[in-house]
């Protein structure tokens, strides 16, 4: 057997119809940027999230840094970040000529650790971006008390986490903006870069909107500097035809994750994936931990199952950041972690028996 880490044909062809049909309209109506798909998509999105305001922008990255700068954060400020995620996280804090401050991750969620942020709060710390990783909601309501008691703002990194939720409240929700990838891998992914901004807030949205075109609302009246980010028509139109099946997708994402964590079920020698209490885990990556990661990896690898590490170098731990110097052991889950985490396959597709095998495979290489 054959399974590969991810299969983006398979959903292709059963949406064919849709996409195809959704494609050519756009072209038919040569809307390629702006246009009616683009203001139909974030129409839509807006009230999935039910939330007032949805802004399409080039891509995920671009999401974080647009809702920076329209914060006003550069030279001086501080963010606080997670030591886990992708470097988009935290190369836009630098691009903004702030300073990202990390923080360890929670040993059980693999998020950020909610017990280490306070002290990492200075007179310099303007926002914090908690990222829902791999689709667990991390812990929003609490990381919302410590925010406001400091008076700063929370940009929540939904890059991994469409439609997650905390005690029934959607994550990218609770800050001032909740930022989204539609790389074509995520949960919700269109066919090329795209991302979003989602927010209750218009004064924000309003300027945000400003900043990722140029710093014009009107053709011409640049108020600022600002960027070219835009979703553009055809993978607005994808995601609108996609944004109809996120849901079902989302529950059977939900429901081969259980079937991994129970067949999976008293090997010692791994650890599966934590669902918090009172969360929705929409689970972009089924991510397990053993210190055996590396061979097993291997092993799998000759078994035809692909597999994936999110991430292999914890952010303070990049060559990237080296001019921070920053000590591993400042970050001792993360650094820890690192080196034996290991994403199996994991997609809506994905069958029961393809699933036994890999769960097969494991067990045989402990044996
Ligand atoms: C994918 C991802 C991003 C960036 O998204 P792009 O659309 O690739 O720019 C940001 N943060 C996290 C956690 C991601 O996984």
């Amino acid at each position: 057997m054959k399974i590969p880490f991810v299969d983006l044909r398979l959903q292709y062809h059963n949406i064919k119809q849709e996409v195809d049909a959704a494609m050519s309209s756009v072209m038919e109506d040569t809307a390629f940027i702006g246009g009616k798909y683009v203001k139909e998509f974030e129409r839509a999105f807006a009230e999935k999230y039910d939330v007032n305001y949805c802004l399409g922008v080039a891509n995920g990255t671009d999401a974080i840094y647009i809702t920076l700068k329209t914060l006003g954060i550069g030279q001086g400020d501080e963010v606080i970040t997670v030591a886990n995620s992708w470097i988009s996280t935290s190369e836009t804090i630098s691009q903004t000529g702030a300073t990202p401050i990390f923080v360890d991750i929670n040993p059980e969620t693999y998020t950020i650790d909610v017990d280490k942020i306070s002290e990492k709060i200075t007179s310099k710390t303007k926002a914090i971006i908690p990222v829902h990783l791999y689709g667990q909601a991390a812990e929003v309501s609490k990381i919302k008390k410590i925010a406001d008691d400091n008076g700063i703002s929370i940009i929540e990194d939904c890059a991994q986490s469409h439609f997650s939720e905390e005690n029934k409240k959607r994550v990218g929700t609770t800050g001032i903006a909740g930022t989204f990838s539609f790389y074509p891998g995520k949960n919700l992914g269109a066919y090329g870069d795209a991302g979003c901004i989602i927010s209750n807030d218009s004064e924000f949205i309003t300027n945000a909107r400003m900043y990722a075109n140029h710093g014009a609302l009107k053709k011409h009246e640049h108020k600022i500097e600002g960027l070219n980010s835009r979703l553009d028509g055809l993978q607005a139109a994808v995601l609108s035809v996609k944004l109809n099946h996120i849901l079902n997708w989302t529950d059977s994402r939900i429901k081969n994750a259980a079937l991994y964590t129970e067949m999976l079920k008293g090997v010692e020698q791994i650890e599966t994936p934590l669902i918090r209490k009172n969360t929705k885990h929409t689970f972009h990556l089924y991510v397990i931990r053993t210190t055996e990661r590396d061979s097993l990896k291997q092993y799998l690898e000759e078994q035809g199952i692909q597999t994936a590490i999110h991430y292999p170098t914890a952010l303070p731990n990049l060559k990237a950041y080296e001019y921070l110097g920053l000590k591993p052991n400042d970050y001792a889950v993360a650094s820890k972690y690192q080196n034996e985490i290991l994403s199996l396959p994991l997609y809506p597709e994905l069958e029961k028996d393809q699933i036994v095998y890999i769960c097969q495979s494991i067990k045989s290489f402990f044996k």
